[in-house]
């Protein structure tokens, strides 16, 4: 099995190449092509699985094809919520890095710095936006970043999100976008909680367990 073989482009192939892998894992194998058809993803996975790599390859692309004119500011395309900073830096880097050769730009946003220079960069062009919720919120309530124009949104490690109450953060962050969306949610536990949400969230997800 091959990067290429599950239907992902030139430009993230050659990214994940030279990053050093020569074969997907198995959540890789199954998410790729399940996100790149466009419908809603459920998916168990633990850390350590690639399940970053099974996310945000197909975004990039499913961006790239659909990318809006050159010099058109199209506003935030992809929204990523993970529950720690740690884990949104990490998920940043690897967007940076499997996205170098496409024209997509990236940011991350947590908690516990200064305010001022997210807001500075959020006035620039971002397609892919990893954020914590609280920190995400705050920009909401300054009205400070638009989520209007969100096509995929991914909740990473959903479960640890929920056991760190973010539930009423990311409730309140669904309200804001638009309805018409794709939706993949990853966790490594499936509690009652966790089904709920699921069931609020996804419409026919795909199911992956690995
Ligand atoms: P994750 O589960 O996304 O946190 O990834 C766990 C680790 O596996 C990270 O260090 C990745 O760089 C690495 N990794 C992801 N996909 C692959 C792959 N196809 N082959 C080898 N290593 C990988």
């Amino acid at each position: 099995m091959s990067f290429a073989s599950l239907g992902l482009d030139d430009a993230l192939v050659r990214a994940v190449a030279e990053r050093g892998y020569t074969e997907p894992t198995p959540i890789q194998t199954q998410a790729i092509p399940a996100i790149l058809s466009g419908g809603d993803l459920l998916a168990g996975a633990q850390t350590g699985t690639g399940k970053t790599a099974g996310f945000t390859l197909p975004i990039l692309q499913l961006l790239s094809q659909r990318a809006p004119a050159e010099g058109t500011k199209s506003g935030i395309r992809a929204l990523i919520l993970t529950p720690t900073r740690e884990l949104a830096a990490q998920v940043e880097e690897s967007v940076r890095e499997y996205g170098k050769n496409t024209n997509l730009k990236s940011m991350v946003m947590f908690g516990g710095v200064a305010i001022n220079p997210q807001i500075k960069a959020l006035k620039g062009r971002i397609d892919i936006l990893v954020a914590t919720p609280g920190r995400l919120l705050d920009h909401v309530s300054q009205k400070t970043v638009d989520l209007s124009h969100i096509e995929i949104l991914v909740l990473d490690e959903a479960d640890r999100m929920l056991d760190m109450g973010f539930v009423h953060d990311i409730k309140k962050v669904l309200a804001l976008l638009p309805a018409k969306r794709q939706n993949l949610l990853f966790s490594a536990t499936f509690s009652d909680e966790i089904k709920a949400l699921a069931d609020k969230l996804l419409d026919k997800p795909a199911l992956i367990e690995v």
